[in-house]
C-alpha cells in the first residue's frame, strides 16, 4: 500500500491488536490482512468502521463478518500458495481476496447475484485478479474446478453439505460455522484416505447459509 492510503495505519493496527494479539500466528494471513484495503469491501458511508472489532453491514441483509474471525478462519484452512480455494459466500469479496493474495486460484459462490456483483466490483478496486466470483447455490459446490484443498463456509450451515465434503482433495480442509440459525461452532474437516475427520473450534454468529444443503429461506419457512 502507498502512504496514500489513508487507512494503512488503521490496519496495521488492526492486524497488532484484534489479530495477532489473540493468537492468530501465520504470518500470510497476517501479510493478507495487512495489505487487503478491507475499507473497500464496505459500503461507503461505512468506511470510516471498516477496522474496528465487529461485522458491519453490507446490503441485502448481509454481513462483512469481524475482521478476527476472518482471519481465525482462513488460519484453519491452513493453506499453502498452490492450493485451490472454493467459498461460499462472496459476501464483499473481502474473505476472497484475502484467500486470493495466499493461494493463486480461488472461486467463490455467492447465491444473491447483486451481492456478487459488487464483490466483483470490490475486488477489481482492489486489484485482485485471481479470484472468480460466480452466482449460485454454494451448497452444491462449484464441481467444474473441483477437487478443493480448501473450501470454507462463510454462512451458518445446519450441517456441512455433502458435495462439498465430495469436492475435498485428500488432504484438503473445509472450515464452516455448523448450528442451528442464531449460533453456530466453527468446524474444521480434514479428508485423509478418503475418512474425514472434524474437530471443533469456538462458538461463531453468521447468517444463515440458504439452498438446497443449507437452510430454506424464512419466507418459506413462514408459510409451512
Ligand atoms: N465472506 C463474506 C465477506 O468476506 O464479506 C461474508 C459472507 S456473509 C456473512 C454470508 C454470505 O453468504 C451472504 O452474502 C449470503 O448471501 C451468502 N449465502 C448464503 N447462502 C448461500 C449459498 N447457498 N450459496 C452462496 N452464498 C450464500
Amino acid at each position: 500500500m502507498t502512504d496514500a492510503d489513508p487507512y494503512m495505519q488503521e490496519r496495521h493496527e488492526m492486524v497488532e491488536r484484534q489479530i495477532r494479539a489473540r493468537g492468530v500466528s501465520d504470518p500470510e494471513v497476517l501479510e493478507a490482512m495487512r495489505t487487503v484495503p478491507r475499507h473497500l469491501f464496505v459500503p461507503p458511508d461505512l468506511q470510516r468502521l471498516a477496522y474496528q472489532d465487529r461485522p458491519l453491514p453490507i446490503g441485502g441483509g448481509q454481513t462483512i463478518s469481524q475482521p478476527y474471525i476472518v482471519a481465525v478462519m482462513t488460519e484453519l484452512l491452513e493453506l499453502k500458495r498452490s492450493d485451490r480455494v472454493l467459498e461460499v459466500g462472496s459476501g464483499s469479496g473481502y474473505q476472497a481476496a484475502l484467500l486470493g493474495r495466499i493461494v493463486d486460484r480461488v472461486v467463490s459462490i455467492e447465491r444473491l447475484p447483486e451481492v456478487a456483483a459488487q464483490a466483483r466490483k470490490n475486488l477489481q478496486r482492489a486489484g485482485i485478479a485471481n479470484v472468480t466470483v460466480i452466482v449460485g447455490d454454494g451448497t452444491q459446490g462449484y464441481p467444474e474446478e473441483a477437487p478443493y484443498d480448501g473450501i470454507m463456509i462463510t454462512a451458518a450451515a445446519p450441517g456441512v453439505p455433502e458435495p462439498l465434503i465430495e469436492q475435498l482433495a485428500e488432504g484438503g480442509r473445509l472450515v464452516a460455522p455448523v448450528g442451528n440459525r442464531d449460533v453456530q461452532d466453527l468446524v474444521r474437516l480434514i479428508k485423509r484416505g478418503g475418512e474425514v475427520t472434524s474437530t471443533t473450534f469456538g462458538g461463531v454468529c453468521f447468517v444463515p447459509l440458504i439452498g438446497r444443503h443449507g437452510w430454506r429461506e424464512r419466507f418459506y419457512d413462514d408459510l409451512l
